[in-house]
């Protein structure tokens, strides 16, 4: 159910039944010359859309921006700072509350966006916001690494995965059309972090970190992609039945 689809009166009926939004978040950062710059929310989206219509719960519009600062030596890149990433969590949040839904789930395609959604919920419970406030990230799902695992061991890396362009590939097929397909080097690179996005270029100069994204396929998409899905659905069910104190 997209909310972006329904009427104000539909949503007033909804909330007589149930009280759970999913919102997906990601980010708007390069992915390497392999992998598109939507990446990571439409990974999310996609993932949320089809938890949404298997549970038949609402999924609210896709927050596309996230916290991107490191990426932002890369052409079209668009980042908003964490202090704004806080407030726009936050202000979602509260809207939705103010019309009585109490359980918000993010589905997460971004690391970048863990630490201020987190913050987002810890200044939400100081102010005292009553509902259950959740942030699921999809490649951190045990199962989805373990699958990820057996296709791309250590070549899945950190940014540019095989595992997250596949799901790409398979939801938008066309924007791989032009892409390069040729593989090169993966360097294992130990550094710091956080890192400035000069820092980040100098050290992974073409965007990848330690991945090899000309391996994804879309059959891979698909796969990793319904375990996503199914292993989000065990945890949004056992969301949907906590006691909201
Ligand atoms: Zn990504």
């Amino acid at each position: 159910m997209l909310l972006e689809e329904m009427s104000y009166t539909e949503v007033e009926a909804y909330l007589l039944e149930k009280d759970i939004v999913l919102i997906p978040i990601g980010s708007v950062e390069q992915h390497s010359p392999y992998g598109i710059i939507g990446t990571d929310f439409i990974t999310a989206e996609s993932i949320a859309r089809e938890v949404g219509r298997r549970l038949d719960i609402i999924v609210a519009p896709t927050l596309p921006y996230g916290m991107s600062q490191h990426h932002m030596a890369f052409a079209g890149t668009i980042t908003l700072s964490p202090k704004t990433y806080v407030e726009v969590i936050k202000e979602i949040v509260i809207s939705l509350l103010e019309h009585g839904f109490r359980r918000v789930v993010f589905i997460n395609g971004h690391g970048g966006n863990i630490n201020p959604v987190k913050t987002a919920f810890d200044q939400l419970k100081y102010e005292n916001y009553r509902g259950i406030f959740e942030i699921i990230s999809w490649y951190l799902l045990q199962k989805v690494q373990d699958i990820e695992n057996v296709l791309y061991g250590d070549l899945n890396g950190y940014h540019a995965t095989p595992s997250e362009i596949s799901i790409t590939k398979f939801i938008r097929p066309k924007a791989f059309r032009n892409k390069p397909k040729g593989e090169k080097p993966v360097e294992k690179v130990e550094t710091y972090w956080p890192l400035s996005k000069d820092e980040f270029r100098n050290v992974y100069p073409d965007g990848r970190m330690n991945s090899a994204p000309w391996l994804a396929k879309e059959n891979d998409g698909k796969l990793i992609f319904e375990e996503a899905v199914r292993v989000i659905i065990e945890n949004v069910r056992k969301i949907m039945e906590k006691e909201i104190i």
